[in-house]
C-alpha cells in the first residue's frame, strides 16, 4: 500500500508587510519530502521575499513556518539548517575553493579533518574536486556557481533553497547546470525550493511550480498542469505563449469568437469571455477532426529554423500559429487563405479582462 507523500515544509498564512506596504497578504504552500519546487512569477511578484522568510532573513508579520511538523517560524537563521544558494554566490575570496566549502561544517563545529573530507566530497559531486586549491576569482561564474552549491549541500540541509543561481550563467552552462543541480537534489533526496522567473527553467527542473503574482499563488501545480491547464489567463500568458481572441458566451451557453462558434471542454456563465489558445495547439489546413475550425489569411511568414511562425488574420483578430518547418505541403504564403483548426481541449476558456 502507498501512503501519501510526506509533508516537508507548510507555509501557513504567511504575510510580509515592509514599513506599510503589504507585499505577500497571506500565503498557504505545502512542499513535499524530496520535492523540488520553483516560484515562478514576474519582477516584484514576491518570490525572493517568500524565500527569505523560508531562511529567516526576512520575518512575518503573520502566520508559520513548520518544517517537519515543527514550527521554525521564530527560529533565528542558523538554527534552521537550510541551505542557500543566491544570485550572487558571496564566496569567501580570501579562501580557496575547499576552505570555502568546509566553511559552514566548522561553524557547525566538525573537525578540521572530517570537514575537508566531506568538502572533497562536496566538490566531487560538483565535478570541481581538481579546483579545490584555486581562490574563488581564479573560477569562472559557472564554477563558482557549483562552489557555492556544494557549499549549500555539504552541510546536509534539511532543505535546500535557490534564489535565481543559474541567472549570471550563459546559455549553455545554464542549461548543464540545470541538469546537473536536479541530477544532484534527486540523488541526495533533499527538499528543494527553486526562486526563478524563467519559466524554462521552472517547468524543467522542478516537480511542481508555485506560480505567484502580486504576494499571491496563482496555481500551484505540476508542470504539465500549470502549462496545460492553467488556472488563470495571468497563468496561461506567463508560462508559455498564448493567443487570447475576444468572445461571448450566450445565455443558451454557447461559445463564439472570432466570428464562429467554438468548442470548449470549460464551461463558464453567459458574458464577455477571453479564448486562449496555444500557437502550437493549432493546425493549418488540417481540420478534418478538429472541434473549433475558422478561416483566415496569411499576414505574415517567420522562419525560424525547425519552426514556422504564422501571422493569420481572422475576423477582425490576429492569430499567431507555430508549426514544425514541412516539406509535406506547399509552403504557404502572405494572403493565403488557410483553414485553423484546434481541440475543444485546447480552447481555454477565462472571463473577459482577466490579465
Ligand atoms: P525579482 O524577480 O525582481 O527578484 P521577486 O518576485 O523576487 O522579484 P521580491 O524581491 O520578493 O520580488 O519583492 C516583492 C515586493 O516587495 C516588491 O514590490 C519589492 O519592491 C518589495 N520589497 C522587497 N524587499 C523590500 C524591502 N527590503 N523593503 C521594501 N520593499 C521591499
Amino acid at each position: 500500500m502507498s501512503s501519501a507523500p510526506e509533508e516537508h515544509l507548510r507555509l501557513q498564512e504567511i504575510g510580509v508587510s515592509f514599513g506599510n506596504v503589504n507585499v505577500i497578504p497571506s500565503l498557504d504552500l505545502s512542499v513535499r519530502k524530496g520535492e523540488m519546487v520553483a516560484f515562478l512569477g514576474p519582477s516584484g511578484c514576491g518570490k525572493t521575499t517568500t524565500l527569505r522568510v523560508i531562511a529567516g532573513l526576512n520575518k512575518p508579520s503573520q502566520g508559520r513556518i513548520i518544517v517537519g511538523g515543527r514550527d521554525i517560524t521564530h527560529l533565528p537563521i542558523h538554527d534552521r539548517d537550510m541551505g542557500m544558494v543566491f544570485q550572487s554566490y558571496a564566496l569567501f575570496p580570501h579562501m580557496n575553493v575547499s576552505r570555502n566549502v568546509a566553511f559552514g561544517l566548522q561553524m557547525r563545529k566538525v573537525s578540521g579533518r572530517d570537514a575537508e573530507a566531506r568538502a572533497a566530497q562536496a566538490l566531487e559531486m560538483v565535478q570541481l574536486g581538481h579546483l579545490s586549491h584555486r581562490k574563488p576569482k581564479e573560477l569562472s561564474g559557472g564554477q563558482q556557481q557549483r562552489v557555492a552549491l556544494a557549499r549549500a549541500l555539504v552541510i546536509e540541509p534539511s532543505i535546500l533553497l535557490l534564489d535565481e543561481p543559474l541567472s549570471n550563467l550563459d546559455a549553455k552552462l545554464r542549461d548543464e547546470m540545470r541538469v546537473q543541480i536536479r541530477a544532484l537534489q534527486q540523488q541526495s533526496g533533499i527538499t528543494a525550493v527553486f526562486v526563478t522567473h524563467d519559466q524554462v527553467e521552472a517547468l524543467s527542473m522542478c516537480d511542481r511550480v508555485v506560480v505567484m503574482r502580486g504576494g499571491n499563488v496563482e496555481q500551484f501545480g505540476t508542470p504539465t498542469e500549470v502549462y496545460e491547464r492553467p488556472a488563470t489567463a495571468f497563468v496561461a500568458n506567463f508560462v508559455g505563449r498564448t493567443n487570447r481572441l475576444k468572445g461571448r458566451i450566450t445565455s443558451e451557453g454557447v461559445l463564439t469568437a472570432a466570428g464562429q462558434q467554438l468548442r470548449s471542454a470549460t464551461t463558464l456563465a453567459p458574458g464577455a469571455v477571453d479564448v486562449l489558445v496555444r500557437p502550437h495547439r493549432i493546425r493549418l489546413q488540417e481540420t478534418a477532426d478538429a472541434a473549433n475550425e475558422v478561416q483566415g489569411t496569411v499576414s505574415s511568414i517567420t522562419f525560424i529554423g525547425d519552426l514556422v511562425q504564422y501571422g493569420v488574420r481572422v475576423d477582425d483578430e490576429e492569430v499567431v500559429v507555430e508549426e514544425a518547418t514541412r516539406r509535406d505541403r506547399r509552403p504557404l504564403a502572405v494572403s493565403d487563405k488557410v483553414t485553423l483548426g484546434w481541440s475543444a481541449e485546447d480552447t481555454l476558456v477565462y472571463p473577459a479582462g482577466e490579465k
